[in-house]
Protein backbone atom coordinates (compact mmCIF):
# COMPACT_ATOMS: atom_id res chain seq x y z
CA UNK A 1 0.00 0.00 0.00
CA UNK A 2 0.75 3.27 -0.93
CA UNK A 3 1.39 5.76 2.68
CA UNK A 4 -1.19 8.37 3.90
CA UNK A 5 -0.85 11.88 2.99
CA UNK A 6 -0.49 11.91 7.37
CA UNK A 7 2.29 9.46 7.13
CA UNK A 8 4.18 11.17 4.16
CA UNK A 9 4.41 14.52 5.94
CA UNK A 10 5.79 12.63 9.05
CA UNK A 11 8.24 10.86 7.09
CA UNK A 12 9.65 14.20 5.79
CA UNK A 13 9.73 15.46 9.34
CA UNK A 14 6.81 18.38 8.16
CA UNK A 15 5.84 20.51 11.18
CA UNK A 16 2.51 18.86 12.09
CA UNK A 17 0.45 21.62 14.38
CA UNK A 18 -3.03 20.14 15.12
CA UNK A 19 -4.80 22.11 12.31
CA UNK A 20 -2.71 20.52 10.03
CA UNK A 21 -2.69 17.29 11.38
CA UNK A 22 -6.35 17.75 10.88
CA UNK A 23 -6.73 18.77 7.24
CA UNK A 24 -4.11 15.73 6.15
CA UNK A 25 -6.26 13.25 8.06
CA UNK A 26 -9.52 14.31 6.29
CA UNK A 27 -7.86 13.66 3.52
CA UNK A 28 -7.20 10.26 3.66
CA UNK A 29 -8.63 7.67 1.80
CA UNK A 30 -9.15 6.13 -1.79
CA UNK A 31 -11.25 8.18 -4.45
CA UNK A 32 -10.87 11.66 -2.65
CA UNK A 33 -10.62 14.81 -4.25
CA UNK A 34 -12.72 17.65 -2.16
CA UNK A 35 -12.85 21.36 -2.52
CA UNK A 36 -11.07 23.41 0.05
CA UNK A 37 -14.64 24.24 1.59
CA UNK A 38 -15.38 20.60 2.01
CA UNK A 39 -12.07 19.88 3.64
CA UNK A 40 -13.04 23.04 6.18
CA UNK A 41 -16.63 21.17 6.77
CA UNK A 42 -14.69 17.52 7.74
CA UNK A 43 -11.64 19.29 9.65
CA UNK A 44 -14.64 21.18 11.94
CA UNK A 45 -16.62 18.00 12.61
CA UNK A 46 -12.89 17.00 14.44
CA UNK A 47 -11.64 19.91 15.47
CA UNK A 48 -13.70 22.99 15.72
CA UNK A 49 -11.65 25.47 16.43
CA UNK A 50 -10.12 25.05 12.84
CA UNK A 51 -10.02 28.02 10.88
CA UNK A 52 -10.88 28.78 7.21
CA UNK A 53 -7.44 30.84 6.39
CA UNK A 54 -5.69 27.81 8.29
CA UNK A 55 -7.11 24.90 5.56
CA UNK A 56 -6.86 27.35 2.99
CA UNK A 57 -3.75 27.95 3.77
CA UNK A 58 -2.44 24.16 4.54
CA UNK A 59 -3.90 23.08 1.42
CA UNK A 60 -1.57 25.56 0.09
CA UNK A 61 1.44 24.07 1.83
CA UNK A 62 0.89 20.52 0.53
CA UNK A 63 0.34 21.44 -2.91
CA UNK A 64 3.37 23.56 -2.80
CA UNK A 65 5.17 20.78 -1.11
CA UNK A 66 3.94 18.25 -4.03
CA UNK A 67 2.02 15.54 -1.20
CA UNK A 68 -1.11 16.55 -3.10
CA UNK A 69 -2.86 17.66 -6.41
CA UNK A 70 -4.25 20.33 -7.29
CA UNK A 71 -6.83 19.09 -9.77
CA UNK A 72 -9.43 21.79 -11.81
CA UNK A 73 -11.55 19.33 -13.15
CA UNK A 74 -15.11 20.82 -13.31
CA UNK A 75 -14.61 24.68 -13.94
CA UNK A 76 -16.12 25.15 -10.32
CA UNK A 77 -13.75 24.72 -7.22
CA UNK A 78 -10.07 23.57 -7.52
CA UNK A 79 -10.17 19.68 -5.55
CA UNK A 80 -7.38 18.57 -3.56
CA UNK A 81 -5.99 14.84 -4.19
CA UNK A 82 -3.86 13.39 -1.32
CA UNK A 83 -2.64 10.34 -3.71
CA UNK A 84 -0.51 11.48 -5.94
CA UNK A 85 0.90 8.10 -6.15
CA UNK A 86 0.02 5.98 -7.79
CA UNK A 87 -0.51 8.55 -10.75
CA UNK A 88 -3.66 8.51 -11.67
CA UNK A 89 -6.41 10.01 -14.37
CA UNK A 90 -10.15 10.78 -13.49
CA UNK A 91 -13.22 11.09 -14.71
CA UNK A 92 -15.76 13.72 -13.95
CA UNK A 93 -19.74 13.58 -14.10
CA UNK A 94 -20.38 16.60 -15.91
CA UNK A 95 -24.00 16.37 -14.43
CA UNK A 96 -23.66 16.13 -10.18
CA UNK A 97 -19.71 16.44 -10.23
CA UNK A 98 -18.47 13.47 -8.75
CA UNK A 99 -14.72 11.89 -9.70
CA UNK A 100 -13.59 8.79 -10.11
CA UNK A 101 -9.70 7.59 -10.37
CA UNK A 102 -8.53 5.90 -13.05
CA UNK A 103 -5.22 3.59 -13.81
CA UNK A 104 -2.86 4.78 -15.41
CA UNK A 105 -2.77 2.49 -18.74
CA UNK A 106 -0.61 2.19 -21.75
CA UNK A 107 -3.22 4.36 -23.27
CA UNK A 108 -1.57 7.30 -22.03
CA UNK A 109 -1.03 9.71 -25.44
CA UNK A 110 2.68 9.73 -25.98
CA UNK A 111 3.94 12.90 -27.83
CA UNK A 112 6.23 12.54 -30.72
CA UNK A 113 9.29 14.92 -31.42
CA UNK A 114 7.50 17.17 -33.46
CA UNK A 115 4.93 17.74 -30.70
CA UNK A 116 7.08 17.91 -27.84
CA UNK A 117 8.81 21.66 -29.02
CA UNK A 118 11.83 20.34 -27.32
CA UNK A 119 10.32 19.67 -24.32
CA UNK A 120 10.98 16.89 -22.05
CA UNK A 121 7.84 15.86 -21.01
CA UNK A 122 7.46 15.38 -16.91
CA UNK A 123 3.82 14.47 -16.60
CA UNK A 124 0.74 14.25 -18.21
CA UNK A 125 -3.32 13.92 -17.19
CA UNK A 126 -6.16 12.92 -18.72
CA UNK A 127 -10.02 13.95 -17.99
CA UNK A 128 -12.65 11.64 -18.84
CA UNK A 129 -15.91 13.64 -18.79
CA UNK A 130 -19.28 12.13 -18.70
CA UNK A 131 -22.94 11.57 -17.11
CA UNK A 132 -22.63 9.05 -14.05
CA UNK A 133 -25.54 6.36 -14.04
CA UNK A 134 -27.50 8.61 -11.60
CA UNK A 135 -27.39 11.44 -13.75
CA UNK A 136 -28.53 9.37 -16.59
CA UNK A 137 -31.96 8.58 -15.15
ZN1 LIG B 1 -23.66 12.51 -12.07
ZN1 LIG C 1 -7.70 11.24 -8.02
Amino acid sequence: MYPTLLERLKSRGYRLTAQRRVVAEVLTGENMHLTADEVLERAEAILPEVSRATVYSTLQQFSDLGEVRELQLDGRSKRYDPNVQPAHHHLVCEGCGQVFDVAHGETAPVLGEHDRHGMSISTAEIVYRGCCVDCQQ
